[in-house]
């Protein structure tokens, strides 16, 4: 498989440390508030990466962890924390706020049919090991100590910066407004941060330079280490962690094991929002949860999502999200079609499009590709059994859901049956709005409703 590897800013291809294993880190949510769909673009990106790396053969151990703590509003270690924000916002404690929003992310994974890592480790639950990575840094000699905390020596670390490739000229010049006097360079950043005399901090720890909480680049490293090595294969995060938090977690893993920590770092670019009306009216971004009640199925913003490439980005709109349903309803028609037409047949995956489809993705998940070698082998003359095959072996890697058993047919409650009438009544009526409604209704009781010419079919889902 080929990775653009933002430590080369070029492709190569992929070497794992331990054969036929992968160790991937994915920097995870900090759980202050809903994460909405740009959130989520970046997960969906990774689920796909690490399902790729299973239908080639390896076994994937992928940690996302959860920042619960620590995070400042500013990247300079300073301004509000972001958790202790949140508490005052909505009259609760930081714990049950990072409970919460922890709980929503999960909703978001299980809706996006993004498989559950490996290991989602929470930083609070993790203070020790910052502490230990911290003494280890201070120790080998990168850190030194300032009125409000220990800082990262940033000059001590001779390739600080390479990563990103940072003017540190300028950033000196620019440093002249620096908040923080007591800093000696100004990309030094804080390690651990005492708590303030005059506030009470909901979340803070004992150490061994006095009661405060962590700097937010350690945790990642601590939790790296821990359950993937000192080095491990793939770090993962958005384009927007490469100058600071990456950059910092480099130096980091520099100051106290003395190598990089990942061998390969993957960064995905943005969605954007050009026109003015994606925002919702109270101001915030769309979560998945909007867009299911303005009647979208959560998997039809995963397939807007596989249309992307995740080093691009992608222009989100309504209309690009109606053509995304229009298309993966029309999958999901297929599938459904050709599994009745399946139930005397045992489909063969076709290794012609099976091997297009392959190298598309190990091409540093060309997914745009993929889908295409999707629709080509919808299109083509096979038959009903062997696109049926074929689709599921793509499948393990688009993650629609169309290998699991639970899709398998079963007997159709009354309820449902119920529901299915009212629904062909209304077709027959041509109320295309309620019929609609009622397709909806029928999928969130977990059942799929589809139109032949005269008649509909139902399947559980
Ligand atoms: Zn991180």
């Amino acid at each position: 498989m080929k990775i653009y590897n933002t430590l080369i800013r070029q492709k190569e291809e992929f070497k794992p440390i331990k054969d036929g294993e992968v160790g991937i880190y994915s920097c995870g949510p900090t759980v202050y508030s809903s994460p909405h769909i740009g959130n989520m673009y970046a997960y969906v990106c990774w689920d796909v990466l690490v399902r790729t790396l299973k239908y080639l053969g390896y076994k994937v151990n992928n940690v996302v962890n959860i920042t619960d703590v620590g995070h400042l509003t500013s990247d300079a270690d300073s301004g509000e924390d972001k958790m202790e924000k949140g508490s005052k916002k909505e009259g609760m404690t930081v714990w049950e706020i990072a409970k919460k929003y922890e709980n929503e992310f999960l909703e978001n994974l299980k809706e996006l049919n993004i498989e559950m890592p490996w290991k989602m480790p929470r930083a609070t639950e993790h203070i020790a090991e910052q502490i230990e990575l911290i003494k280890k840094i201070e120790a080998n000699g990168f850190t030194y100590k300032t009125s409000d905390g220990i800082y990262f020596d940033t000059a001590k670390f001779p390739d600080y910066g390479k990563f990103a490739n940072l003017n540190l000229e300028k950033l000196r010049e620019g440093a002249r407004v620096e908040i923080n006097e007591e800093k000696k360079n100004p990309t030094d950043f804080a390690l651990w941060k005492f708590s303030p005399t005059d506030v009470k901090r909901q979340m803070e720890w004992e150490s061994p330079w006095g009661v405060g909480f962590p700097g937010w680049h350690i945790e990642c490293t601590a939790m790296s280490t821990k359950y993937l090595g000192e080095t491990f294969d793939i770090h993962t995060g958005g384009e927007d962690h490469i100058n600071i938090h990456h950059t910092n977690e480099i130096a980091q893993g520099f100051g106290a094991f003395g190598k990089i920590s990942a061998n390969y770092w993957m960064h995905n670019a943005f969605i954007t929002f050009g026109g003015s009306k994606i925002s919702k009216s109270s101001g915030g971004l769309y979560t998945i949860f909007d867009l299911k009640e303005m009647g979208f199925d959560s998997l039809a913003y995963r397939y807007l999502v596989l249309g992307s490439h995740y080093r691009k980005g992608m222009e989100f709109s309504v209309e690009n999200l109606k053509s995304a349903q229009t298309a993966y309803r029309k999958l999901e028609g297929l599938w459904f079609e050709w599994r009745s037409d399946s139930e005397t047949k045992n489909g063969i995956i076709s290794e012609k499009f099976n091997n297009e489809f392959k190298e598309a993705i190990s091409n540093d998940l060309a997914m745009p590709e993929a889908m295409a070698i999707l629709w080509k082998m919808v299109k083509s003359n096979l038959d009903n059994a062997d696109k049926l095959a074929t689709l599921i072996e793509f499948d393990k890697v688009l993650g629609f859901n169309f290998g699991i058993d639970s899709r398998k047919k079963e007997e159709i409650p009354e309820e449902i049956e119920k529901l299915v009438e009212e629904r062909q009544k209304a077709r027959e009526e041509k109320n295309w709005v309620e019929s609609d409604r009622l397709r909806e209704a029928i999928k969130d009781k977990g059942y799929l409703v589809e139109d032949l010419k005269n008649t509909c079919k139902i399947l559980k889902i």
